[in-house]
């Protein structure tokens, strides 16, 4: 994805070339159907007329950040309901970001006086469904690219806006540290914080993060992680009938370790992706346990890699960060749900909950942040401003919760997009003891369950065996008192670091203020 940054086509749709899937291949049919779609379209969203479907798909991507495809499966649009959509947009200019996050039916575009429509022989009213969404149709292969790109715009778009609005809550000494970072990059020959220089960044990082993972140490602390590791395992074994017979695709395979138990389990044939170099150990691994006749193994990252298949009816994955999010990982997996999975197959762990609990542990906090203010007799409590926003990865004892948790999102990996890995929630928590409130924790809980007989789940909340996700701390700077039986509430806003997008920035609005953490 990153290689396409520089030749993105941009918000400019005079210049906006129509997408090719880049399959040479494909080119005659490719301009033949370029021909067939060049009519005037005016957008949903404002004033433009563009030149095409095709251009006009593009442009409510990248210009308004709706991907008409995610509307329509989101929603379960059928041909009249897609059609009443369409017109009910058209007559009630309705704001793109809408679009998305509306809660369950009955939606305004349900009346039958939408169908009529709003323009004559609206082009955007002549597209079949099936060839705009369908794996076969017409639009699909320039789509798929298309959306590939579009992913990586939108995220370079909403990095840029999270990040102004990160910027503007921070403390003071952040804002220089940031700027100091800045000065520093900007100061290497060659790079700058320009397009190409964000998408060179990034192609380091990338290598950096794969060339962790190189290493078997990182391995082995997942394998000996019993929680997770058996929770798969159990998934798999105690499921059979999920997996007999079935194509398995295992995004990220480390060791091979889902792999086998998928292959044990029945699959009929596993796909082994992994881009870093632990694949050639995964390869001696499965040639070990004669397994190489099921288990395929294919070095490179999931968004660029060839299958032997078209599609597949599994894709299995660990993929889970700290505070579950960190290393967006889960982006990886969208994109291979996307692009290889069958119609009806499924993403496991499918269902993920995001949950916070307030914590009083004024030990930890004497510790971590009153110790700043006297070090050897000297103050150095302005090392506070960049100890705090640090969210800090540790065991919590589970004594120090002060109040009950409360899920703040939940994600279920058959159906979630992209934009909405990045997200505010409100919560309330519901303290349990009268005392000084000293920290939020964050931890996820997993859930195999789509369609399983025997469904398994783990935790990684600190009430529950530790795991080596372990949990994530917001330490606040200056505690406050709460009371047995309060609702504290609260908001929380995760997302992308735009310098570093695989780590995240958390922000949460508690009593007034604005805290901003970065887990990294
Ligand atoms: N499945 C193994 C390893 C999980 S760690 C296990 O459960 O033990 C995640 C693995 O995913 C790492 O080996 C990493 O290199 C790989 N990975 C992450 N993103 C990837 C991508 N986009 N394409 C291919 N491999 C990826």
């Amino acid at each position: 994805m990153a290689e396409s940054a520089n030749t993105h086509p941009c918000a400019d749709d005079e210049d906006m070339p129509e997408l090719s899937s880049g399959d040479s291949g494909d080119d005659q049919e490719q301009w033949q159907w370029t021909e067939e779609d060049s009519q005037q379209v005016s957008c949903l969203f404002c004033d433009r007329l563009l030149n095409s479907v095709t251009a006009t798909l593009q442009h409510f991507t990248f210009e308004h950040q709706v991907n008409l495809i995610d509307v329509i499966r989101k929603y379960n649009l059928d041909d009249y309901s897609y059609i009443k959509l369409i017109n009910f947009i058209r007559s009630s200019k309705c704001d793109p970001s809408h679009l998305m996050g509306l809660p369950d039916g009955p939606f305004q575009w349900e009346s039958e006086d939408f169908l009529r429509p709003v323009i004559q022989d609206d082009p955007l009213l002549q597209i079949d469904l099936e060839d705009l969404c369908g794996s076969q149709g017409k639009f699909a292969s320039t789509f798929k690219q298309s959306v590939a790109d579009a992913h990586h715009h939108a995220l370079l778009q909403r990095a840029t806006k999270a990040e102004e609005a990160v910027a503007r809550s921070f403390e003071d000494l952040q804002k220089l540290k940031l700027l100091v970072q800045d000065l520093v990059l900007n100061a290497e020959p060659g790079r700058s914080t320009n397009v190409s220089g964000v998408a060179e960044l990034r192609a380091d990082e990338d290598e950096a993060y794969f060339s962790s993972y190189g290493h078997y140490g990182i391995h082995e602390e997942m394998l000996k992680d019993k929680v997770r590791t058996e929770t798969y395992r159990d998934f798999m074994y105690r499921n059979p009938e999920v997996f007999r017979d079935k194509i398995v695709l295992d995004v990220g395979c480390g060791t091979c370790i889902l792999s086998m138990f998928a292959a044990r389990a029945g699959a009929k044939k596993v796909i082994a992706v992994d881009q870093s170099d632990i694949i050639y150990q995964a390869m001696d691994i499965v040639r070990s346990n004669k397994l190489e006749d099921k288990i395929t193994l294919l070095k490179g990252r999931i968004e660029d890699i060839k299958l032997p298949v078209e599609k597949v009816d599994i894709i299995i994955s660990e993929w889970m960060g700290y505070f579950l999010l960190f290393e967006s990982m889960l982006d990886s997996i969208l994109v291979a749900r996307d692009l290889f999975l069958h119609d009806g197959g499924s993403v496991y762990p499918d269902l993920c909950n995001l949950s916070l609990a307030a914590v009083g542990d004024k030990q930890r906090y004497q510790e971590r942040i009153a110790f700043w203010d006297d070090v050897y007799g000297f103050n150095m409590s302005c090392m506070k401003k960049v100890v705090v926003p640090e969210a800090v990865v540790e065991v919590l004892n589970a004594d120090t919760l002060i109040s009950e948790p409360t899920v703040i999102q939940t994600i279920d990996c058959n159906k979630v997009c992209l934009s909405e890995l990045e997200f505010s929630s409100n919560f309330c928590l519901k303290i349990t003891n009268t005392t000084d409130c000293t920290a939020i924790v964050g931890y996820f809980d997993v859930f195999f369950d789509k369609g399983c007989c025997n469904k398994v789940t783990f935790s990684t909340g600190p009430q529950v065996a530790k795991t080596h996700w372990k949990q994530t701390i917001f330490q606040l700077e200056k505690p406050f008192p709460v009371q047995a039986g309060e609702e504290l509430q609260g908001k929380i806003t995760v997302c992308k670091n735009k310098k570093d997008p695989r780590s995240l920035f958390v922000t949460f609005d508690l009593r007034d203020k604005k805290l901003t953490y970065c887990v990294q």
